[in-house]
């Protein structure tokens, strides 16, 4: 049986954090199929990514260290993956659904015929019976989504190609130490093998990177607005409540087109994915695309109007009433009460 690999982000000589929970969850599955966990770094100066990849466990780090993988371009990346796919012939690969694993996976996908599951939210391993040719696959990785519009939690399998791959978004799987003291062995890629001259056909001559403000991920309190608060203008009270509690705004997609709130509070399948320790959810029905990005919250608080929200099933308390009364309460007692 073949390994379990990870291609590696890296930014400025730190591997990202959706690679990093992506090697948490790849320990966990070469664990159970009994495999190696391998990591890819490609870039220019990598001496330290050892240090950050092994404590999650990772067996095998491959390194393609040259001036011309940095910063990242497609074809170079897309021709070492093929290549070293090709030579160690992975059972399971996986990258970020980030701009750079969406531009990726899919040319690695199609250049080797192995298909790929984007943007999933689960994954684990299982048999398939197939009825059509009545034969039992074992140990299969479950690549899990939401697929028709989020009407349906789809569970796609690769029985017949390899690598099975698949894409995850920053924040969906967990971040985890597997051991802080594991020692893996590390492997130089010979790049000048796997690449041509005509791969660096894209030069980069100028990069500009913008941060943004908000910082959905790091905080601990998330108060979340959806369609139901009603105005850009009621949002202010959202504003207000996450002040006094010291958290960050949230909101649904459908909040945001409606333009009460900014697109980078969006939460959700296409927003991102958030788990605070505690997240209040005002306004908002509890679809799937939204929760999908919400529900490892520790605690949930749902404050909406009809008694059968879907969010009702996920919150830990609800309040059942119009957040614009509701809200103000909330803002008085805590202020009150807190010292
Ligand atoms: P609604 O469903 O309209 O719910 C409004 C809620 O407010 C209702 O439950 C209502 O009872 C309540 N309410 C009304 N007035 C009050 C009041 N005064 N006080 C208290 N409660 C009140 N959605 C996301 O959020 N994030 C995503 O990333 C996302 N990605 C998507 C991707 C795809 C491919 C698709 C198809 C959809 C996606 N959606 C996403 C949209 C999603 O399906 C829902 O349409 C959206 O989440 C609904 O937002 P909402 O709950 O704010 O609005």
């Amino acid at each position: 049986m073949n390994s379990v690999f990870v291609y590696c982000e890296i930014e400025e000589g730190v591997v990202a954090d959706v690679s990093l929970e992506l090697l948490t969850k790849g320990r966990t599955l070469a664990n159970k199929l009994g495999v190696k966990l391998e990591a890819i770094a490609l870039g220019y100066g990598l001496n330290e990514i050892g240090k950050q990849v092994f404590p999650y466990g990772v067996d095998v780090l491959w390194v393609g260290d040259d001036k011309k993988l940095s910063p990242y371009t497609t074809l170079p990346h897309t021709a070492v993956l093929v290549n070293l796919f090709k030579e160690e012939k992975p059972q399971i690969a996986f990258m970020g659904a980030s701009s750079i694993g969406r531009d990726l996976g899919p040319r690695v996908s199609s250049a080797l015929h192995s298909g790929l599951t984007a943007d999933c939210t689960s994954l684990e391993i299982g048999d398939y019976d197939d009825p059509k040719n009545q034969k039992t696959y074992h140990n299969l990785l479950y690549q899990i989504r939401p697929a028709f519009g989020g009407n349906i939690v789809a569970t796609i399998v690769n029985p017949e190609c390899r690598p099975q791959m698949a894409t995850v978004r920053e924040g969906v799987m967990k971040k985890e130490i597997y051991n802080p003291d594991h020692q893996g062995e590390i492997k130089k890629i010979d790049v000048a093998r796997y690449v041509n001259e005509t791969d660096f056909i894209v030069k980069v001559i100028e990069r500009h990177m913008e941060k943004s403000k908000v910082n959905l991920k790091a905080a601990p309190i998330i108060v979340a607005g959806g369609y139901g608060v009603g105005s850009k203008e009621n949002f202010k009270l959202l504003y207000e409540l996450a002040e006094v509690l010291g958290g960050e705004v949230g909101a649904s997609r459908a909040a945001v087109d409606a333009g009460f709130c900014e697109h980078e509070r969006q939460i959700g399948q296409t927003g991102t994915t958030v788990r605070p320790k505690l997240y209040i959810a005002c306004g908002i029905s509890g679809q799937i695309q939204h929760t999908a990005g919400m529900e490892e919250s520790a605690m949930v608080i749902a404050i909406n109007t009809d008694v059968n929200a879907p969010i009702n099933k996920f919150a830990d308390y609800v309040i059942t009433g119009d957040l614009n009364v509701i809200i103000p309460k909330m803002i008085q007692y805590y202020k009150k009460n807190s010292k």
